[in-house]
């Protein structure tokens, strides 16, 4: 039985690949462009044919379907681009969220554009931004780092290389490392607030929030159940140190008044301007 009957849009597609985003759990999470896409389309790429199959079965449509995952995209590619060639409509799916996004379809994006087609996103579900919205880290600057490596030592290169970015990190992570990469995180990042996002948009959706020693510790990260998203908050500005204003104000007051020199340390360090332009004047020998 349908989920409800799609008020299907009877505008006709224009021919090109359709990246379409599916629900990351709550079926309910489809656009009706999505759907409106899904029906008008010649063909659908699915990552597996199953998944999708039950998705169309949910919403009463019936579609060829093929299989387009990372073992079969290879093969499959040739045939897709002639395809889009050829005028067709092509709809791009995942198992769940937006496809290209730790899924299949970057090359197949790239290649079409090359030969000419047009690519439509069609966005929806992404379990990377449903964790954002929720995990109340901030969300002015933020980095999608995919999934971590699966060992420590691979881990902890890859946190390192990330520990200096000023932006709340998300990853995707499975239950049976998610102990071990927030311990790995609490090592590499330090004390900065973090949260975990499991089954999002499920019945069984939860957040744990906190700061990363406390989450590597909590009993409840050890081999949870479901599906995982791990963000990392940017973490505290370090307060800049007296050596650090006194560099930049000797670099300023080679180039600046002692007033103009010390509102631009101020306003670039975040510090008091008086005492910048006192300790300016003491440089430059003045009382
Ligand atoms: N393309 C998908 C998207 O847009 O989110 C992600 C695909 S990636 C292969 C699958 C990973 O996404 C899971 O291992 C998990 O880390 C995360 N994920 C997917 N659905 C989720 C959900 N409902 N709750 C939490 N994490 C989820």
């Amino acid at each position: 039985m349908p989920l409800a009957p799609p008020p299907l849009s009877d505008k006709p597609l224009e021919p090109g690949l359709y990246v379409v985003s599916t629900p990351i759990g709550n079926l309910r999470d489809i656009t009706l462009r999505a759907l409106d896409t899904l029906a008008a389309c010649d063909l659908v790429l699915a990552e597996d044919t199953r998944v999708t199959g039950k998705l169309m079965a949910a919403y009463g449509l019936t579609k060829t379907l093929e299989r387009y995952d990372e073992h079969a995209a290879e093969r499959a590619r040739p045939k897709v681009l002639a395809a889009l060639q050829a005028g067709a409509r092509v709809a791009l799916v995942s198992d769940a969220g937006t496809p290209l996004v730790s899924d299949p379809g970057y090359r197949l994006v790239l290649e079409a554009l090359q030969i000419g087609a047009r690519v439509f996103p069609i966005p929806g579900a992404c379990a990377a931004l449903a964790a954002l919205a929720g995990a109340g880290l901030p969300t002015d600057r933020f980095l999608f780092a995919g999934f971590p490596p699966p060992k420590t030592a691979g881990r902890k290169a890859a946190f390192a290389a990330l520990a200096p970015i000023k932006a709340t990190l998300i990853f995707y992570e499975g239950g049976s490392r998610l102990a071990a990469s927030l311990a790995d995180m609490a090592q590499m990042f330090g004390p900065r607030q973090a949260a975990v996002g499991r089954e999002l948009t499920k019945l069984h959706e939860t957040f744990l929030r906190g700061d990363l020693a406390a989450l590597a510790a909590d009993p409840r990260v050890q081999a949870p159940k479901g599906e995982l998203v791990v963000l990392v908050g940017p973490g505290e500005d370090e307060p800049a140190s007296e050596a650090d204003a006194d560099t930049a104000l000797d670099e300023a007051l080679a180039r600046l008044s002692p007033a103009d020199a010390a509102a631009e340390v101020a306003r670039a360090l975040g510090l008091n301007r008086r005492e910048l332009y006192r300790r300016a004047l003491e440089r430059k020998g003045v009382r």
